[in-house]
């Protein structure tokens, strides 16, 4: 489908891919719908898009996708009447072994990184059969490769990717497509939120060189193109897919 007036809904907006993405869609001429917790990033991403495309048109919603998916796309139907693709960004980590942390951890990552999506695709799917659209998710090469001290994130990031290829079959049926993207290491606020110091990313960025085939880690606008890709026309004999954006990381192993 051309991207131009399809309402696209993108959690995680307020920062970094998200961010990124949603820029993307307005530069698309997709009505976007912003969600994010932090009211003040929202706005910023508001701005972006509006340079991106002064005439796009948008909803931004101040939400918690762990206690507000319904909210979510019943202010999307409301304000636009349709939805079109739904991007399920949103997302974070917390680090510590399986010696130190306890369930709290564990339920949290869960309920943020794949809870969550499971509501939003459960509230979007009848809107999406409507309209003929899509869904694109946002995995992690943590989802395929296991990080020692990342359980939580990595076994959600595992399990958005099997969720993506059940719903795809689900969905097939009903000519809706879901794909997932995976990145690498992707320059934005993700490694301080997990409370990486200054020093500390910096020595990750530096090291990242070494693990991703192509030498460098990613930006936000190379992940966001990858989902404009598959939520777009261009990819319409896809889905249940997983589409690595990683510099090539997935394909190398130690040695
Ligand atoms: P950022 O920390 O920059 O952005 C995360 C976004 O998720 C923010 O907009 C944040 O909103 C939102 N978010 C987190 N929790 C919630 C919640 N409970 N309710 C609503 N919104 C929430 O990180 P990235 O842009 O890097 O991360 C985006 C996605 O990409 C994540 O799913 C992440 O796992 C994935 N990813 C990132 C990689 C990287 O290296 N950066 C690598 C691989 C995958 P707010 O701030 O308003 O709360």
């Amino acid at each position: 489908m051309s991207l131009a007036g399809k309402v696209v809904l993108v959690t995680g907006a307020s920062s970094g891919i998200g961010a990124v993405t949603a820029q993307a869609f307005a530069k698309q001429g997709s009505k976007v719908v912003l969600t994010g917790r932090n009211e003040a990033n929202l706005k910023a991403t508001e701005k972006a898009c509006k340079a991106a495309n002064c005439k796009v048109e948008l909803l931004l919603i101040t939400a918690d996708v762990t206690t507000d998916a319904e909210k979510i796309i019943k202010r999307t139907i409301d304000k636009f009447g349709k939805l079109d693709v739904l991007v399920n960004n949103a997302g974070y980590g917390e680090l510590g072994s399986i010696l130190d942390i306890d369930v709290d951890q564990f339920d949290r990552v869960l309920n943020t990184n794949l809870r969550s999506v499971f509501l939003l695709t459960k509230y979007a799917a009848p809107h999406l059969i409507k309209t003929q659209g899509n869904i694109v998710n946002v995995s992690s090469i943590a989802g395929t490769r296991s990080f020692a001290g990342a359980v939580a994130y990595c076994t959600s990031k595992a399990a958005i990717e099997q969720f993506t290829r059940c719903i795809a079959l689900d969905l097939a049926p009903k000519n809706v497509r879901v794909n997932v993207v995976s990145p690498g290491t992707i320059l934005t606020d993700f490694h301080k939120r997990i409370g990486f110091s200054e020093e500390e990313d910096a020595k990750f960025l530096e090291h990242s060189k070494t693990t991703h085939a192509l030498g460098r880690v990613g930006e936000p606008k190379e992940v966001a193109d990858g989902i404009i890709f598959l939520a777009s026309d261009s990819s319409s004999f896809i889905t249940g897919a997983t589409l690595p954006i990683d510099g090539g990381r997935h394909a190398m192993c130690p040695r």
